[in-house]
C-alpha cells in the first residue's frame, strides 16, 4: 500500500488529496528553511541541558514540599540557558499561560504602579487579569493602573504615543508576540527589541515582559535575545512539546523571576518549595522534542493558507509571507464554512476523531464558538486544533500538530469535509 492509497481509505478523495500533495510539493524549499531553523533550535535546546548538566536523576519526582527537588532546580537552569536569562521558573503549580502572565504582572508590579501595554489590546483572558473587565482580584483592585497604546493603522508601534503614555508611575510594559485573536499581524522579535530598545531609552528601569505564547522555537532567537526582563508562556502550547501535561514559564532577570517565585508559593518560600511530583520527565522530554514539534505545526499553518489562498479565502498571514508564530486565520465568509472546518479537524484527531463538534454559547464570548480538538492533553493547543466564533467574518483559527504528517493529514480532512459540503470546487 502507498501513502495515496492509504488516504483513500482514510476516506480523503483522489482530487482532494492530489489537489493538498501539489501545494505541498511547491512548498518544498519553505519547508527546507523550516527544517533548517529547528535543527538550529534543536541544538540550542541540547546545549541548554548538557550545560545544565541533566542527569537520569533529574526525571524522577519529589512529593510533599519538595525540597531540593533537582530534577525542578535544574529544568529551570535548562530554561535560563535556552532563553540567555539570569533565571527562570518552570511548574507544574503555573496552571496555564494566564496564570503564567498574571503570576508575573501581579509579583512585579506594586499599588500605585502603572502597566502600560504599547501594542494594543492584550489576549482576551488578561482583560480580567487587569481589570479592563471588571474582575474580583485583578490588578485594578490592588491599585495598579492600566494603560494602552493602539497600534497605527498600518500596523506599526505608535512611539509618539507610548512616549506619552510612559510616566512616572509606568513600571512594567507587556508587549504580545503573538496576534492572539486581535486582526493584527504578530510581531517578530526584531520588531519587539526595537520597541524594548525605544522604552529603555525613555527609562530603563522599566520592565519589558513579552507574552511569548505560541511563538517559541518559530525563530532563531526569543525576545529575552533583544532586551526583554522576561518572557512569559505556556507548556501545553510550543515548549512543552506536546508532552508536558501542564505548566507555565516565567524566564528573565533574577530579580523579576525571584518576585514571581515568592508570589507562587509564599514570601520567604519562593523556588525552595513545590514539589515536581511525576511531570519533571515529560517537561524534559517535551522541551527536547519542542523544535520540531513547532516546526511541523508551521508547515501546518503554511500549507493551510496555501490552499485555501488558492480556494479564494482571506488568510492571516498570507500564503507566502514570513511567520513568527504558529496561528492561522482563515476567514470562510459563512457559518458552514467555519463548521465544515472544525468538522475535519476533529474528525482528524488521534482522539476523539468520531465526535462531532458543535456550535456552543461558551461562557466570555458574546457569540456562539464551535471548537475541534481531539488531543492526549485536554485544551492543548500545541496539538492539532481549530476554533472559530460563528460570527462574522466567520473566521477559523487553526494551530498545532504534534507532527507534521498529521497536520498535513488533518488540513486534507478540512479540504475534503468542505468539498462534501460543496463550500469548494478542486479544479
Ligand atoms: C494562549 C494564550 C494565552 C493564555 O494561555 P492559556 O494557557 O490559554 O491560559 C495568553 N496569551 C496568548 C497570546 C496566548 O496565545
Amino acid at each position: 500500500m502507498n501513502v495515496r492509497n492509504m488516504y483513500q481509505t482514510l476516506g480523503i478523495d483522489e482530487d482532494v488529496y492530489t489537489y493538498a500533495e501539489n501545494i505541498c510539493t511547491s512548498l518544498k524549499s519553505r519547508f527546507d528553511e523550516i527544517d533548517r531553523r529547528a535543527e538550529l533550535n534543536q541544538l540550542k535546546v541540547l546545549k541548554a541541558m548538557q550545560d545544565a548538566n541533566v542527569s537520569e536523576a533529574c526525571l524522577l519526582g519529589t512529593t510533599g514540599y519538595g525540597y531540593n527537588d533537582l530534577g525542578r532546580d535544574t529544568l529551570e537552569q535548562v530554561y535560563a540557558n535556552l532563553f540567555h536569562t539570569q533565571d527562570a521558573l518552570v511548574r507544574p503549580q503555573i496552571t496555564c499561560g494566564t496564570h503564567a502572565l498574571a503570576l508575573a504582572l501581579m509579583s512585579n508590579l506594586r499599588p500605585g504602579d502603572e502597566l502600560l501595554s504599547p501594542v494594543g489590546k492584550p489576549y482576551d483572558t488578561l482583560e480580567e487579569v487587569i481589570g479592563i473587565r471588571e474582575s474580583r482580584g485583578s490588578l485594578k483592585e490592588y491599585g495598579i493602573t492600566y494603560s494602552q497604546v493602539n497600534l497605527l493603522p498600518n500596523g506599526d508601534f505608535d512611539y509618539e504615543g507610548i512616549k506619552n503614555a510612559i510616566n512616572e508611575r509606568t513600571r512594567l510594559v507587556t508587549i504580545q508576540r503573538s496576534k492572539g485573536y486581535e486582526p493584527r499581524k504578530t510581531l517578530s522579535v526584531e520588531r519587539i527589541g526595537e520597541l524594548i530598545s525605544f522604552i529603555k531609552n525613555i527609562r530603563s528601569d522599566i520592565i519589558c515582559m513579552v507574552d511569548n505564547c505560541y511563538g517559541e522555537f518559530v525563530q532563531e532567537i526569543e525576545p529575552t535575545d533583544v532586551g526583554a526582563d522576561m518572557v512569559v508562556g505556556s507548556l501545553i502550547k510550543n515548549p512543552g512539546g506536546g508532552l508536558a501535561p501542564i505548566g507555565g514559564y516565567i524566564a528573565g532577570r533574577k530579580e523579576c523571576v525571584e518576585n514571581a517565585a515568592y508570589r507562587l508559593t509564599s514570601p520567604g518560600l519562593g523556588k525552595e518549595v513545590g514539589a515536581s511530583l511525576g511531570v519533571s520527565a515529560s517537561f524534559y522530554q517535551g522541551l527536547f522534542l519542542a523544535p520540531t514539534v513547532t516546526a511541523g505545526a508551521l508547515k501546518g499553518a503554511i500549507l493551510a493558507a496555501n490552499i485555501y489562498e488558492k480556494l479564494g479565502f482571506s488568510v492571516v498571514p498570507n500564503a507566502t509571507e514570513e511567520r513568527f508564530d504558529i496561528i492561522q486565520a482563515i476567514t470562510f465568509g459563512n457559518p458552514e464554512g467555519v463548521i465544515a472546518f472544525c468538522k475535519g479537524i476533529q474528525a482528524a484527531a488521534p482522539v476523539d476523531s468520531f465526535v462531532t463538534p458543535e456550535p456552543w454559547d461558551m461562557p466570555g464570548y458574546d457569540a456562539k464558538v464551535i471548537m475541534a480538538a481531539g488531543a492526549f492533553v485536554s485544551g492543548s493547543s500545541i496539538e492539532l486544533s481549530a476554533d472559530g466564533p460563528i460570527k462574522p467574518p466567520y473566521a477559523v483559527y487553526f494551530q498545532g500538530g504534534l507532527t507534521w504528517y498529521h497536520a498535513k493529514y488533518g488540513i486534507i480532512r478540512t479540504l475534503q469535509e468542505m468539498k462534501k459540503s460543496g463550500l469548494v470546487r478542486l479544479p
